[in-house]
């Protein structure tokens, strides 16, 4: 019999619950090494950055909540995706989609760019995908829904177009976490997560996954985290590990809140635009209703004029200016100087992103006391 998610969050199906004394709380193995009894014998664990007991556990959970057969957990998630282009050789090609997280852009543009990888960054949505698709195309690379601008992709489709021709997909679903989406279920070859936001959930942690269904992937990684030393430390796996234990109460108070902002937010005369896809009018709406469990936690708005957005950033208080998302504490960032500042200006331009954009990770303090602190924010910028 398989269990809910929300359950998975808190109990692996093989737990035991005997071993470390009936510990609940699952260990820290703060070691760097593990002694031998004689040659050719061991313990199961011989070096922290090949396997450590504390992430081993966090790795089984993640692969649990995206039904996959391996997860692997990075010191961030930008480690996981470094990681990631490791499996990739000089002259292979990657189609990525035009809107996402800026850091990955950065990455893509300037490092795999020069280890020889050829990157085509195209709109997945209006442009087609498959006529990009060469000899040398290894995978397509998406985020769903995008950051900032929460653009659904179908990813069935998107898996459908990568299996006829012999390439992977790769899905970034740091945005809705596995508690609402699981690509893998729908064709993805390899999901990427930053850990840092819903998974871990507290603005305290860095971590990244890499998580997948085939073991021809899964062995290649296996060889990379252990070369590359990528991997996460004990006492960041525990601190992820224990952010998950609540993942799905905070997932649905976060969207519940979301809904009731993104509501409000459509009715100010400041906001020209209110991007959330769990609103009938996103373009997006039916696509992730079919995907997806839900709809996250992430709006993205535009207001009438630069400097109304620069005021409202300068007037909140309960809610903080500061980057990322996913975690407890609602926060208000401004992409164009801070999550997107190194993606190409013509590149934000046609993404949407300027300088009236902001965006919300709505967090899961009472809905009634940030709409308060909107209203206020919004109110002394007037
Ligand atoms: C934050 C983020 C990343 C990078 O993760 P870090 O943990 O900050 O390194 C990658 N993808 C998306 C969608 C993100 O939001």
């Amino acid at each position: 019999m398989s269990i809910d998610v929300s359950t998975k969050c808190i109990h692996l199906e093989e737990e035991s619950g005997d071993s470390f004394y009936g510990a609940v709380s699952f260990p820290i193995f703060q070691t760097a090494t593990f002694a031998h009894p004689e040659v050719g014998k061991s313990t199961g664990y011989d070096y922290s950055r090949v396997q450590n007991p504390t992430r081993e556990q966090l790795e089984k959970v993640v692969a649990a909540l995206e039904n996959g057969i391996d997860a692997l957990a990075f010191s961030s998630g930008m480690a996981a995706v470094s990681t990631l282009m490791e499996l990739f050789r000089p002259g292979d090609h990657l189609i990525v989609d035009a809107d996402l997280y800026g850091g990955t852009v950065r990455l893509f543009d300037n490092i795999s760019e020069k280890n020889g990888i050829e990157i085509t960054r195209i709109d997945c949505i209006s442009q087609n995908v498959e006529k990009e698709i060469k000899e040398n195309t290894k995978a397509i690379y998406i985020e769903t829904p995008t950051n900032p601008m929460m653009n659904v992709l179908d990813i069935r489709a998107f898996s459908e177009i990568a299996k006829k021709r012999g390439i992977w997909l790769i899905v970034d679903n740091t945005f809705l976490s596995p508690y609402f989406q699981n690509p893998l279920d729908l064709g993805a070859d390899i999901v990427v997560h930053s850990g840092t936001k819903y998974l871990g959930g507290h603005n305290d942690t860095l971590a990244g996954f890499l998580v997948t269904a085939r073991t021809d992937i899964s062995e290649k990684l296996r060889f990379i985290i252990k070369t590359t030393g990528t991997g996460l430390a004990p006492f960041d796996s525990w601190l992820i590990l224990r952010g998950i234990k609540t993942l799905g109460i905070r997932m649905e108070k976060a969207q519940e809140n979301a809904f009731e902002i993104a509501h409000w937010l459509e009715k100010q005369n400041e906001v020209k635009k209110t991007v959330y896809p769990g609103l009938a009018n996103h373009p997006g709406h039916e696509i992730i209703k079919k995907q997806s469990r839900g709809f996250g936690a992430m709006i993205t708005f535009e207001v009438e004029s630069e400097d109304f957005a620069k005021k409202i950033l300068k007037n909140v208080r309960l809610i903080r200016f500061a980057e990322s998302l996913g975690g407890v504490e609602t926060l208000i960032t401004y992409p164009i100087t801070q999550t997107h500042a190194d993606v190409p200006k013509e590149l934000l331009l046609r993404n949407g992103i300027n300088e009236r954009v902001l965006r919300l990770s709505v967090g899961i303090e009472s809905a009634k006391d940030l709409i308060a602190e909107l209203d206020r924010a919004f109110k002394e910028a007037r």
